[in-house]
């Protein structure tokens, strides 16, 4: 039997104290009978009143119950002297327990240190690695304004589903995905400088309560980066990574996301990384470092709004915005009264980004169009050039401007309707190809585009992504019906859409996709 104790011997000193506790047994004092285990009796035992362990299982010989010998033996580690035949009188076997007190001594100088060692590692800041760490795998990944789609969450963990670009537009669409994003752990990765803070937090639909399970004000109290998790009532894992304020945000994700895998991340407690893999406790928030406000430009007809990082792209666009809306009022007239405001956000998140995105928040008041994209002002990738951009403007202009048009002529959403979504992909590529002008348009999209053409011969529209159907059917529609008619299609009083297609072009769903596959096969 070991006679001292260390911080590491905690265990050896749990099993004396189980010893300690079944020894008890046989003074008789400390035990209470019950009959739950499975018809054998079995004992709760107390040590100094305190009940330890509940449901032992016993013996019971003539009414006496009892612990088996073997296990005071195995856990104490010593042999009981027997002075008489035990099975005549088992109450009549001793054992000497004073050794046993300076056991109890010492484990309890023991936790004491340990407790001391506890408040001194807190009061330097230091976070103790958490007996549960945070263990990510295929988490649902939710991105704020400014945090590029391969986010470094995504690469480390695999996603169980990704969805965001703003806080606006993770809230338009959560309710579609919510089940999914509630069946397992999930993280928004959170940008504090774009989104300007965190009181758009506050307006989180009701049903992330349980995915977004922190308040602006606690958030607010600590200085990015730092990544917090809480277990929601399930017990899976919600996460936040806050970001921002920096010159390399990207840079910042991938070392929360390290410090997630490499286990130091505890539940319940927001830490930052310091070199690497060393979890600290978050700094308290240096006001200095509060996000600046975005930087505005705006015109009769749009604004734009840019962030630090791309002040320089506020202006370019505003021009690229009117020069779009010049090419898209000779074929749609009346565009500007029917959507006289747009807000466009334009986000550069720092680090290298593989591809942009734009998308469009067709409910917001005004509409707003978010591109997350390469500077334009730096000319950071060639790809990302004015036709991209102006493309964009008319691709997501055309998404506001038809929802517009729904509402007049329905009074419902698209959103609510079967409107499919190569027409909808369609009608913004369409305006795509109106502002580049054909050439312009083939040269940025028949990469994406031609494969496209075969299999819509072959398997028809639905065996092809939106935007490459959308765009041939659309191509096919302004060749074959003409532009008037793509037109009126958008702006149909029939709510279904294969009505207004019936009414508007003469012709059902399935005889215009048998045209476009002819026509295809032509060209
Ligand atoms: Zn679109």
């Amino acid at each position: 039997m070991k006679s001292t104790l260390s911080l590491a011997e905690s265990m050896v000193a749990g099993i004396i104290i189980c010893a300690i506790c079944a020894v008890c047994i046989f003074g008789a004092s400390g035990c209470q009978k019950s009959d739950t285990f499975a018809g054998f009796p079995t004992v709760e035992v107390r040590l100094e009143g305190e009940a330890i362990k509940t449901e032992t299982p016993a013996i019971d010989v003539k009414g006496h119950i009892m612990i088996p010998r073997e296990l005071i033996e195995e856990t104490l580690g010593v042999s009981i002297q027997e002075t008489r035949d035990s099975s005549t009188d088992p109450r009549e076997i001793s054992i000497d327990l004073s050794p046993l007190g300076e056991f109890r001594r010492q484990l309890a100088s023991a936790q004491e240190q340990l407790s001391k060692y506890a408040l001194q590692s807190a009061s330097e800041g230091k976070v103790p690695i958490p007996s549960r760490p945070v263990k990510l795998n295929c988490p649902y990944v939710l991105l704020s304004l400014g945090v590029s789609p391969d986010c470094s969450f995504v690469d480390k963990f695999g996603k169980g589903g990704m969805l965001g670009g703003s806080m606006t537009y993770i809230y338009d669409n959560i309710p579609k995905h919510i089940d999914s994003v509630r069946g397992r752990d999930s993280i928004l990765v959170y940008d504090v400088d774009h989104e300007v803070g965190f009181d758009i937090l506050k307006k989180a639909p009701a049903c992330m309560d349980q995915i977004l399970p922190f308040t602006p004000e606690e958030l607010s109290e600590y200085a990015p980066p730092y990544i917090w998790f809480r277990l929601d009532t399930w017990g899976r894992q919600r996460g936040i990574a806050v970001v921002g304020s920096s010159e390399d945000v990207q840079g910042d994700i991938a070392a929360l996301a390290n410090l997630v895998a490499s286990g130091k991340v505890p539940i319940d407690r927001p830490v930052t990384p310091q070199v690497d893999t060393y979890a600290m406790a978050a700094e308290p928030l240096n006001p200095s470092t509060i996000p600046q406000q975005p930087t505005v430009v705006s015109s009769e007809h749009f604004e734009v709004v840019t962030h630090h990082s791309c002040v320089d792209d506020g202006p370019i666009m505003l021009t690229w915005a009117e020069e779009t809306m010049d090419k898209l009022l000779t074929v749609f007239p009346d565009a500007l009264e029917t959507v006289p405001y747009v807000s466009i956000s334009v986000t550069v998140p720092s680090g290298k980004l593989q591809y942009g995105t734009a998308f469009a928040h067709t409910a917001s008041n005004p509409p707003k169009i978010t591109f997350i994209a390469p500077s334009l002002a730096v000319k950071e990738n060639p790809y990302y050039d004015k036709d991209w951009y102006i493309g964009n403007i008319a691709h997501e202009f055309m998404h506001c401007l038809y929802e517009k048009y729904s509402l007049a002529a329905t009074g419902k959403s698209l959103s609510d309707r079967d409107v499919p979504m190569w027409f909808n992909e369609g009608v913004g590529e369409y305006a795509r190809l109106t502002v580049l002008g054909e050439s312009k348009f083939d040269a940025k999209q028949a990469e994406q585009y031609d494969p496209a053409i075969q299999k819509i011969i072959d398997e028809g529209l639905s065996s092809v992504d939106a935007y490459s159907g959308g765009a041939w059917a659309l191509r096919y529609m302004n060749s074959e019906y003409g532009h008037d008619k793509i037109a009126s299609l958008m702006k149909s009083k029939e709510f279904s859409f294969s009505d207004a297609m019936k009414k508007e072009l003469g012709v059902t769903l399935t005889e215009f996709e048998e045209g476009l596959k002819e026509w295809l096969k032509k060209r």
